[in-house]
């Protein structure tokens, strides 16, 4: 099989299943225990916590365990509204955000809240202009993803932060999920950051939220008061000590792994752009490509290609079952027909480059296959 599905999931590091199997093995006690075993458990934790921080480079931040970006985004969105509410009532939001964001900020507005959409530029990147020409006194979040996950473009987080240095009652918020192991940011100075571990070689059901200060946010469930009293529940402590394995190697990693994905994406536009009725947006990170066979549906060439053992997806595995166009290349500008033949090959460390050559292969007999139907 050739899996091309890595913005949806990623397979995990043999070392982080390690990982995964030796803690439920060892370390299977309650971290809130107060027994030895509970202690010991609890101390592994805490080493984890500090690793994923220091490799964040945010060391003075704190980090709080969550079961993915989805629970994070929504513990950093509605956590810091409940506790901003009395400052303001205006929400900043990028286009391009993932459902995890958009939807509940969907909800918000129905409680009340204003929530403005910060335009997105032909590239796919935030409108930073505009984003200025938003701000005023009543702004109290501002979200923003660092890299998209439907065409890997690379948000302009830094020129965001200068932007806001002038409004502090503003809660800056970024859904780092897609940026882990394909580029660098600098997080200082950022409220808080969404991470899940399955997108970079973790196992699934973990994720982080990381905050400049734990009193941003308030809780938006309630339990034991685990994880500073922000995410109550028993901490998943193997789930996150492979998390936090996972990212030490996928920024280790990450030089190599992107000279060789940025050579396979170079392969693959080269090879497919030379086709009349193929579109390929512009990209940021190497690892994401998203192409359109105009005229056809991408639904159609994802069961061809599969078909073929050639995993890739539409859009994104989250909007892939509702039946609408996508927010992301709508916000681009891109027209319906190449929205609607639109797939993304999503590349990881271990895309190798015979999976390439087989994509490539494969990519253009489906397009011979279903030539008629292009434009
Ligand atoms: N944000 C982004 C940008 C994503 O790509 C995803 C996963 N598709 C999420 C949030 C949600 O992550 P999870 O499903 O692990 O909660």
């Amino acid at each position: 099989m050739h899996y091309f599905d890595n913005a949806a999931t990623t397979k995990p590091y043999a070392e982080a299943l390690h990982t995964f199997n030796k803690v439920n093995e060892d370390y299977y006690f309650n971290t809130a225990s107060i027994h030895k075993a509970g202690r010991d458990s609890a101390k592994l934790l805490e080493a984890s916590r500090k690793q994923v921080l220091e490799i964040f480079g945010l060391p003075h931040y704190q980090c709080v365990f969550t079961s993915g970006a989805t629970e994070s985004n929504n513990i950093a969105l509605q956590g810091t509204l409940r506790r901003k509410k009395r400052f303001g009532r205006t929400i900043l939001v990028s286009e391009l955000e993932h459902p995890s964001v958009i939807n509940i900020l969907d909800h918000q507005q129905k409680e009340g809240f204003n929530v403005k959409f910060i335009r997105t530029t032909e590239a796919g990147r935030v409108d930073v202009d505009h984003l200025k020409s938003l701000l005023d006194e009543d702004v109290i979040l501002v979200t923003v993803m660092a890299v998209n996950n439907i065409v890997g473009s690379v948000q302009p987080v830094e020129e965001i932060k200068s932007a806001l240095t002038d409004y502090p009652k503003a809660h800056f918020h970024v859904d780092a999920t897609q940026a882990v192991g394909k580029a660098r940011f600098n997080y200082e100075g950022v409220d808080s950051v969404s991470i899940s571990a399955h997108k970079f070689h973790g196992v699934k059901g973990a994720g982080a939220l990381m905050l400049k200060e734990i009193k941003a946010a308030e809780p938006i469930h309630y339990g034991g008061g685990h994880e500073f009293d922000i995410r109550s529940g028993t901490v998943n402590l193997p789930s996150v000590t492979a998390m936090a394995k996972a990212l030490r190697l996928s920024v280790e990693n990450m030089g190599d792994d992107i000279e060789r994905i940025s050579e396979y994406n170079r392969m693959i536009r080269e090879e497919m752009e030379a086709h009349g009725s193929i579109t390929i947006q512009p990209s940021g990170v190497p690892h994401i490509i998203n192409m359109a066979f105009n005229g056809a549906k991408g639904e159609v060439v994802v069961n061809a290609l599969s078909g073929k053992n050639v995993m890739v997806s539409t859009t994104s595995a989250c909007a892939s079952k509702r039946a609408m166009s996508n927010e992301t290349l709508t916000a681009m500008g891109v027209d319906k027909e190449v929205i609607d033949g639109s797939i993304r090959i999503s590349m990881s460390g271990n895309t190798t480059r015979r999976d390439i050559e087989v994509l490539i292969r494969s990519l253009k007999e489906v397009y011979e296959e279903i030539g008629d139907v292009l434009k």
